[in-house]
């Protein structure tokens, strides 16, 4: 099959031609249908210090992916020859502490699809059947490879309660982006939303957003609390990961509200824990991945409610063009790129 990999430590990838992955007793061949560039794959294809440190090549990379099961190892149950699924990317163990108490987003020896153990930027993929996510609505192929940071949003978003609130999301990268509609329809009253990008803020338009800010030309926190009778957003999601928006949020969340963080900073950034916390009484959520099937369950009824993620679809290309993708991605000028193997 062919493949796209990091064959060696260093930037850049290669495209290759590996064998089809063989199956354990409790595995499933997935030929992939679609999949997507995460910045994840962008810190791999430019070797970063994260990938440094984590990725050990050859690796076959890629984690955000849907696709039809062609084979079935001799004790899979679960899901049948033929269907259609997502995948879960962080598969995980079924048995450590947190796994047995449902808190399998936290499990201590998860791995991860495409960064410990070969991806879906490939023809095919071999998976755990317990990874699966059989449909049960139909969803295009587009959006089915784009579940890893839908999730992450509905996730981040239902961690609090949005109905009748005003509600925050810093950072209009993917996930940002997904969180507008998913909050819109879970009951927000108004979503307001910062980025530094005019292409992402614009996005976040089309996507549903009722006021999207740039902080380079206007004070967030200003406009937020003359609309709030000076009070503050209810409820804040920080998806950008950047000290500036995360200081910004914060300030901008009303006493007693809500903040769920699930952007990275690169370093450990500075914060005013008794003032921004404290004092005003906030609670703070830290948000991993998603909620393994709540979140997925939760995601499901919420597109077959309406949540639209087309617009979040900005560029679909073959996997040859895969480093076309991965610029688009640095420049921060796309939404989601699709790759079809
Ligand atoms: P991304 O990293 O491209 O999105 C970040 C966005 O923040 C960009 O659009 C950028 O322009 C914007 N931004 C930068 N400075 C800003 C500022 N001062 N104010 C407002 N916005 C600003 O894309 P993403 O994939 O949506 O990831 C978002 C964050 O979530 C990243 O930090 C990523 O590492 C993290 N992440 C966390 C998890 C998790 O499980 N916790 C999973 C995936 C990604
Ligand atoms: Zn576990």
């Amino acid at each position: 099959m062919k493949a796209v990999a990091k064959l060696a430590p260093g930037p850049g990838l290669s495209f290759i031609t590996a064998p089809i992955p063989k199956i354990g007793r409790r595995d499933v061949l997935i030929k992939v249908k679609a999949a997507a560039i995460c910045g994840t794959d962008v810190h791999i294809y430019e070797w970063d210090d994260w990938s440094r440190k984590r990725i050990t090549p050859p690796l076959i990379f890629g984690h955000e992916f849907c696709g039809d099961i062609v084979e079935v190892g001799e004790g899979v149950s679960s899901v049948k020859l033929g269907q259609f699924v997502s995948v879960e990317t962080h598969i995980t163990c079924g048995h450590c502490f947190y796994c047995r108490q449902g808190m399998g987003h936290v499990c201590e020896t998860m791995k991860i699809i495409g960064v410990d153990r070969d991806g879906c930027f490939a023809e095919y993929v071999a998976v755990p059947e317990t990874a699966c996510w059989p449909w049960e609505i139909e969803v295009p192929a587009e959006i089915a490879a784009i579940q890893d940071p839908y999730g992450n949003a509905v996730h981040t978003a239902l961690s609090a309660d949005l109905v009748g609130a005003d509600v925050l999301i810093t950072g209009m990268g993917p996930i940002g982006l997904a969180a507008i509609p998913v909050a819109q329809l879970s009951g927000a009253r108004r979503v307001f939303v910062t980025d530094v990008s005019e292409y992402r803020l614009a996005l976040a338009r089309k996507l549903g957003a009722d006021y999207a800010l740039n902080p380079k030309n206007e004070d967030p926190v200003t406009f937020i609390k003359d609309l709030t009778q000076g009070r503050g957003v209810d409820v804040l999601l920080e998806v950008s990961g950047n000290p500036g928006a995360i200081k910004q949020g914060f300030a901008s969340l009303r006493k007693a509200g809500t903040a769920s963080l699930l952007g990275i900073p690169s370093k450990p950034v500075e914060f005013d824990i008794a003032n921004d916390i404290v004092f005003k009484s906030i609670v703070v959520k830290g948000i991993n991945g998603r909620r393994i099937w709540d979140t997925w369950f939760k995601g499901q009824a919420l597109l077959a409610k309406g949540v639209d993620l087309s617009k979040l679809i900005t560029h679909k290309m073959p996997l040859e063009e895969i480093e076309k993708g991965l610029e688009l991605m640095k420049a921060g000028e796309c939404g989601k790129v699709i790759l079809y193997p």
